[in-house]
């Protein structure tokens, strides 16, 4: 069995990048797919009620939503999850995480806000570019499990709003 890598996959990117041909254990890293669904979100390919951006974040409504106000963030770099993301660029990312989860307690009067994330298909992880849910808590509310049932973007538009509106009262 091979001894595993001393180079994260995000580090074998770098190295990649300035050498300008593959790092050579590039192979052993799962790929990000640039066809998954929020990369066609963030190019503008699909549609999403977005409720925040700005230079290194969309955020948008969760169409299956685990509960009101389930909003989901991505970074605008292309990464599969944790495990990809440079460093620097998920540092520069995630004020905009923190933005989005007071913004949701405030807009939606939540008592607490939980933040989850998922890396690789065993951790349940089902889209494949990183991305943080934001679901506002309410102690007497039991989240719902993942995977549906979809949510018309009519329901969802009055909540978007009131994230929105919080994040514009600052
Ligand atoms: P995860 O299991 O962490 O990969 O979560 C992926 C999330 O993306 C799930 O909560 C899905 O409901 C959500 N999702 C999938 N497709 C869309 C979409 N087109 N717009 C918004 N949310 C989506």
């Amino acid at each position: 069995m091979r001894s595993p890598s001393v180079f994260p996959p995000w580090l074998r990117s770098e190295i990649s990048a300035r050498l300008g041909f593959p790092h050579p254990e590039s192979a052993m890293a799962q790929a990000y797919d640039p066809n998954n669904i929020f990369a066609k979100i963030l190019r503008g390919e699909a549609p999403c009620l977005k409720v925040y951006e700005d230079e290194t974040a969309l955020a948008f409504m969760d169409i299956m939503p685990r509960g009101d106000g389930h909003v989901v963030v991505v970074p605008k770099v292309a990464a599969r999850n944790i495990l990809d993301i440079a460093p620097a660029d998920l540092a520069r990312f995630m004020p905009a995480v923190q933005k989005v989860a007071l913004a949701a307690k405030k807009g939606l009067n939540a008592e607490g806000v939980k933040i989850e994330q998922y890396n690789e298909s065993a951790s349940g992880q089902t889209v494949y570019h990183l991305h943080f849910h934001v679901l506002p808590r309410w102690a007497d509310v039991a989240l719902k499990p993942p995977g549906g049932p979809i949510v018309s973007a009519d329901v969802l538009a009055p909540i978007a709003e009131k994230i929105r509106a919080a994040i514009a009262e600052g």
